[in-house]
């Protein structure tokens, strides 16, 4: 299998020197091993990205030296792709309509013991089941629209081997490390999430794992910050039977007192890097590469 590695942006701001860490280290990783190094635009939510953004994002790469070897993949031409895995977990009756809205969800996950506070996981506060426990649609209806949740315990009796665990390959620690995820781990710390929303078909889990996949993705290198919701990617290829992939997950660029980077941290995007006349040289030496 060939090395391929993916830039994933999303074109809601100018990249900055944490985006350009990321698609250096890629890139680099994938000439390194004679591999493949793609695109992908994550452009799902068209509600916050903008096409100057993306544009942006083009000039900024080939600026720093990258090249990418296929086409720019676009998550809004993949709608029919996100749809389709909807669908079929619809059909297996993974999926449920929520229509619960942030202050719902924290009320309801808050009322049991107050005074203790409700436990969180990759996608904030664990979703605490209210419309899970309401009448249900038979999956022989066709899939509703709108928001739905993925039915967390039914998915993984389906996936769990018989020690109750899945696996993923970690690099980006000091060492080569195999983490493993439990069946209570699943249930209790990452809950019932959201696969699609009430503004667009899919999710930013469902459609990275069908994108990867798409892309043959074989090493995913990206920010820890993504650490965390690498349990529910792992969850999802197992329950769609897509290949997994190695996951390196990078440290991530900071500001002097020490606050990771934000898109709207203008002062330090490329592009303003770039008008005060740095090379991208500089950039990789700022960057520490
Ligand atoms: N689109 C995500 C971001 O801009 C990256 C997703 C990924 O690398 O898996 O943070």
């Amino acid at each position: 299998m060939i090395f391929t590695t993916r830039f994933a942006p999303s074109p809601t701001g100018p990249l900055h020197l944490g985006h350009a860490y990321s698609a250096l280290l890629a890139h680099d990783m994938a000439r390194a091993h004679n591999g493949r190094f793609l695109l992908r635009i994550e452009d799902i939510d068209q509600t916050r990205c903008k096409v100057a953004w993306e544009k942006q994002i083009y000039d900024d790469l080939s600026w720093l030296g990258i090249t990418w070897d296929e086409p720019v993949m676009r998550q809004s031409d993949r709608i029919t792709a996100y749809s389709g895995a909807l669908d079929a977990l619809w059909a297996r009756n993974l999926l449920y309509p929520c229509t619960c809205n942030r202050r719902d969800i924290a009320a309801a996950a808050s009322a049991p013991q107050e005074g203790v506070t409700p436990p969180t996981g990759p996608d904030g506060l664990i979703y605490p089941g209210t419309c899970r426990r309401k009448p249900q649609l038979s999956p022989s209806t066709s899939r509703p629209l709108g928001a739905l949740r993925l039915k967390m315990a039914d998915s993984l009796a389906y996936i769990f081997n018989s020690q109750n665990t899945l696996n993923f390959t970690e690099t980006g620690k000091s060492q080569t490390d195999c983490i493993q995820i439990t069946l209570d781990d699943a249930i209790q710390t990452v809950g019932d999430i959201i696969l699609s929303r009430k503004d667009f078909e899919g999710s930013y889990h469902l459609s990275v794992v069908l994108d990867d996949a798409a892309q043959s993705v074989t090493h995913v290198i990206r920010g820890e910050d993504l650490f965390e919701a690498t349990k529910i990617h792992v969850i999802l290829q197992n329950l769609l039977e897509l290949p997994s992939s190695e996951y390196h997950h990078h440290t991530l660029i900071r500001d002097p007192h020490g606050k990771r980077l934000a898109k709207r941290d203008d002062a330090r995007s490329i592009a303003t890097y770039r008008s005060e006349g740095a090379s991208p040289e500089d950039i990789r030496s700022m960057v520490g590469l």
